[in-house]
């Protein structure tokens, strides 16, 4: 077993006490005390979602759950048997969000354990309108990607792999909700849940009084993570994801337990390179959009997207950048009907008009 101290480059402080970090088997990894990270994999290009489970006495807390496929629940049968974890003993759940590889397997945990899920309540609303069994919400993402110029053959594809996506977050939980700014206790430690909208409108970062905080997608080394504008959900995501990492950046938070990727020590610098990041997408939507659709920008934009995956989520995060854009009066939008029952959604940059 090693102990580390993490030291930040150029830095003579050390931002953390003491942090073990234990690689216990190469899906499970000591982190801190008594938290353990597992690698949970999922059918996206992210390949794995991180987890979380976090020991107290007798009990064990679960973050975070992957998707419902057999490869998942492979790797957490692996961690309950090399943890030495009885279902029974786990006392809770609780989400940083309801995206499909955080949330896919609540309710399969649900019903083996027992324990209760818990979600901020802003989020448990939109879960029960993204999931719903019937697929009425993934037939108004088809119309909504349509509308903004996904040509009907692609769109297709979208919709038979978003119907695969719902197959993979049954069966629902029961849901608790979680508030912003209350406190609950995981393992041995009192966390604040801090609101972090913008990735997933209900995203929440658990953050407890030393700095250690779990802080799911909100902030991602290497990638950055998907701010995506879906229908029905809110309308400016972008502004509430900037705003976000402002309200983070200010928490001292370290070391940040995050949903993918390497775990963070030096949360501010991350922040100032995202914020870099969206400034220059949104310069690059404002050349691209000219008179164009959504999709038409997403191209220009992402120009060697491969797959039905990328795609769906390009588009989305594209569409985020526009109507940021639109909210700051950078560009226009202009509805224009192109069949008799079908409309396309234009964006070009704003102009003041010559007198
Ligand atoms: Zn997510």
């Amino acid at each position: 077993m090693c102990y580390t101290c993490y030291r930040i480059p150029n830095s003579s402080r050390i931002r953390n006490s003491c942090v073990r970090k234990n690689r216990v088997t190469e899906s499970i990894t000591q982190v801190a005390q008594d938290i353990f990270q597992v690698q949970v994999p999922v059918p996206f290009p992210l390949k794995t979602v991180q987890c979380y489970l976090v020991r107290e006495e007798g009990a064990w807390t679960m973050i975070d759950t992957g998707l419902q496929y057999a490869p998942a629940r492979q790797a957490w049968a692996h961690a309950f048997q090399t943890l030495q974890i009885e279902p029974r003993a786990i006392r809770q759940i609780v989400l940083t969000h309801a995206h499909p590889d955080h949330y896919g397997l609540a309710g399969y945990f649900q019903e083996m354990t027992g324990a209760p899920v818990f979600l901020l309540d802003h989020e448990i609303e939109i879960a029960v309108f993204e999931w719903q069994a019937d697929g009425e919400h993934m037939d108004m993402i088809a119309r909504y990607f349509a509308k903004h110029g996904l040509p009907s053959s692609i769109g297709e594809s979208v919709h038979e792999r978003q119907m695969q996506v719902l197959a993979m977050v049954q069966p629902q939980p029961v849901l608790s909700p979680l508030r912003e700014d209350e406190e609950i206790q995981i393992g041995a430690e009192t966390y604040r849940v801090v609101w972090t909208p913008g990735h997933a409108d209900g995203h929440i970062v658990l953050h407890r009084a030393d700095g250690l905080a779990f802080t799911g997608d909100h902030v991602l080394m290497k990638i950055t993570p998907n701010i995506a504008l879906w229908p029905g959900l809110a309308p400016n995501p972008l502004k509430d994801y900037l705003d976000a990492l402002n309200k983070v950046d200010r928490l001292n938070i370290t070391p940040a337990l995050p949903g993918h990727r390497a775990i963070l020590y030096d949360l501010p610098a991350r922040i100032a390179e995202l914020r870099a990041h969206h400034a220059a997408r949104l310069n690059d939507c404002v050349a691209a959009a000219q008179n164009c659709t959504a999709y038409q920008v997403c191209l220009e934009i992402f120009p060697s997207l491969k797959t039905v995956d990328e795609l769906r989520m390009a588009l989305v995060e594209t569409l985020s950048h526009l109507e940021y854009l639109v909210a700051e009066g950078r560009l226009v939008r202009e509805e224009k009907r192109v069949a008799q029952d079908q409309e396309v959604i234009l964006y070009s940059a704003h102009r003041v008009p010559s007198n």
